[in-house]
């Protein structure tokens, strides 16, 4: 009976040592085929495309330069009809001015080339093999320039009225998993920040990645033109050959200040030091939590007017004179006396969320003025139509107001142990690779 027992037993275990045995040499087999194609998007060939485009509710012809793992589009105006493009591997000894000049069928302005060349000199190394791609508008206009600097780097050259931008890809080694390489794109603000990094042929979900995770440390609209920008963006090829890219980490300097956003493993976007961008907030507009006098409640009845008034924040009995504080980052929108509210302030964080500060004795800060999570705005008081001292604080998310003391809108994300250690050790690979140079 127990021998019975025994050889089932045994039979059942043989055969789950042989289904992991299969399941191990099919994941290989396949690993093998991933890697084979995984150096497809490395091998680079130009073509353009040109297309009308609907953007901003206006028809633009758009013109496209794609390689496999590059795709640059132009937007210009319908009315400039002229677009000629031109596509030239470079043969031996020859500049860049002589074939801007020779294969430009319909002409090209030499001036053009003369400031292109003054203003990046580096263009005079041009070599045998490389490739060039250039389009060129109305009255004879260099527009665009990329220079294949194969098989490292692409440069692009983009008009900006009287001058060029530079920006650059460069092709990193493989990732580690040996499935994906990487690209790291550096560039310039020229208009605004996503038109110049589409212009760079950065991918729209990586440049919306940026902008929703650095939106809560910087406003996008107080760049400067020339503030510089990288990214770092791991490519993967599908297996219809389309390319998926991801954002690693980026750098955006400012004012003489640095930027940063890096990639976890959970996917979600942090900061240098693992705090998650895209929401860090406070939970009290004080450094120590005070006692809720009035809670917030959308049918109160208004203890001055006596009629049905929504209280749309929360109360606290904060005595006069203490410190309130911003609840996250964000802009100064109003700091001014109002009758009802008295001295109050009105911080916006994103384009979603705002909070308020009322009743207050003292203002620190003015409309305009940036504000870090526990900066001190005001000092608390009893102005306005208020019946003693306290602090009303509201959350206002998508011009609604939310209830301050329960909403999970604001929840403070860190990463922490094991996955703090292995989010900064990825910071500290990935942080040097977003050069400039
Ligand atoms: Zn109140």
């Amino acid at each position: 009976m127990y021998k019975h027992y025994f050889v089932m037993v045994f039979v059942f275990l043989l055969m789950i040592v042989i289904i992991m045995v299969c399941e191990v040499f099919i994941s290989c087999t396949l690993n093998k085929n991933k890697k084979n194609s995984s150096k497809a998007p490395l091998i680079r060939n130009h073509e353009f495309h040109q297309f009308e485009i609907m953007k901003n509710g206006k028809f633009f012809n758009s013109v496209m330069v794609r390689s496999n793992v590059l795709k640059k589009h132009w937007y210009f105006n319908k009315s400039s009809r002229e677009i000629n493009m031109y596509n030239y591997t470079v043969s031996q000894n020859e500049t860049l001015s002589e074939i801007l000049i020779k294969y430009s069928n319909n002409g090209i302005d030499a001036s053009e080339i003369t400031l292109l060349l003054q203003q990046y000199p580096v263009l005079r190394q041009i070599k045998m093999g490389q490739i060039l791609s250039w389009i060129i508008i109305t009255k004879k206009k260099l527009q665009c320039l990329v220079w294949d600097i194969f098989p490292q780097e692409i440069r692009v050259y983009n008009r900006m009225d009287t001058s060029f931008t530079e920006g650059i890809i460069r092709f990193l080694n493989q990732l580690n998993d040996g499935l994906s390489s990487s690209i790291l794109f550096i560039g310039k603000l020229s208009g605004t920040f996503i038109d110049s990094a589409r212009s760079l042929g950065i991918e729209e979900n990586c440049i919306m990645d940026i902008t929703n995770a650095l939106q809560y440390q910087l406003d996008f609209h107080k760049l400067h033109q020339g503030d510089r920008f990288s990214a770092l963006i791991s490519i993967m090829m599908n297996d219809d050959h389309s390319i998926k890219s991801k954002l690693l980490g980026a750098r955006l300097c400012t004012a003489g200040k640095d930027y940063y956003v890096f990639r976890a493993n959970n996917g979600k976007l942090y900061d240098c030091e693992a705090m998650r961008l895209g929401g860090n907030f406070i939970r009290f507009p004080t450094l120590k939590p005070f006692r809720v006098s009035s809670n917030f409640n959308l049918n109160r009845l208004n203890p001055v007017t006596g009629q049905v008034s929504p209280h749309s924040g929360v109360d606290f009995a904060v005595p006069i004179g203490t410190p309130v504080v911003s609840v996250g980052d964000g802009e100064v929108i109003v700091s001014a006396y109002s009758k009802i509210a008295g001295n109050y302030v009105a911080i916006r964080h994103n384009c979603h969320c705002t909070t308020r500060y009322m009743h207050l004795k003292k203002l620190l800060v003015k409309p305009g003025q940036r504000v870090k999570l526990g900066d001190n705005i005001a000092l608390s008081g009893n102005t306005g139509r208020s019946t003693g001292p306290h602090l009303h604080f509201e959350i206002w998310i998508n011009h609604r107001p939310v209830n301050p003391l329960t909403t999970t809108l604001l929840n403070v994300e860190k990463l922490l142990g094991h996955e703090r250690t292995i989010y900064l050790n990825q910071v500290k690979e990935i942080l040097p690779q977003l050069r400039f140079d």
